[in-house]
């Protein structure tokens, strides 16, 4: 699978090198869904490999590949949460769950 650069992993999932929880953007993702510290980021991100998920959250929007992203993994109770309490790091994100 080829990764299209489509953003959804940047946002989705909650990534502790960036302290960034559960499907809040990362602040390193630009207007146009690419990485403004590509040469700099974390390892996370440098192994992560477009896989099967990539195909299965395919959709028009940003929003919905997030969204459907969260769905697969039976996280979309969780990151609404996340939302609605406005977390914005990992540690706000486990007071709030
Ligand atoms: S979700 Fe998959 S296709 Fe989209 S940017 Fe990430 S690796 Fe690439
Ligand atoms: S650091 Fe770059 S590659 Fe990693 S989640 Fe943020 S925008 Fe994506």
């Amino acid at each position: 699978m080829e990764c299209t650069r489509c953003g959804a992993c940047c946002v989705a999932p909650d990534i502790a090198a960036l302290d960034k929880p559960l499907g809040m953007r990362c602040p390193h993702l630009s207007e146009e869904n690419l990485c403004t510290v590509y040469d700099r980021r974390p390892s996370v991100c440098r192994s992560y490999q477009a896989d099967e998920v990539c195909r299965l959250i395919e959709a028009p929007t940003l929003d919905e590949r997030v969204q459907k992203y969260l769905e697969l993994f039976e996280l979309g109770a969780e990151a609404a949460t996340l939302r609605q309490k406005g977390c914005t790091s990992m540690r706000q994100a486990r007071g709030a769950l």
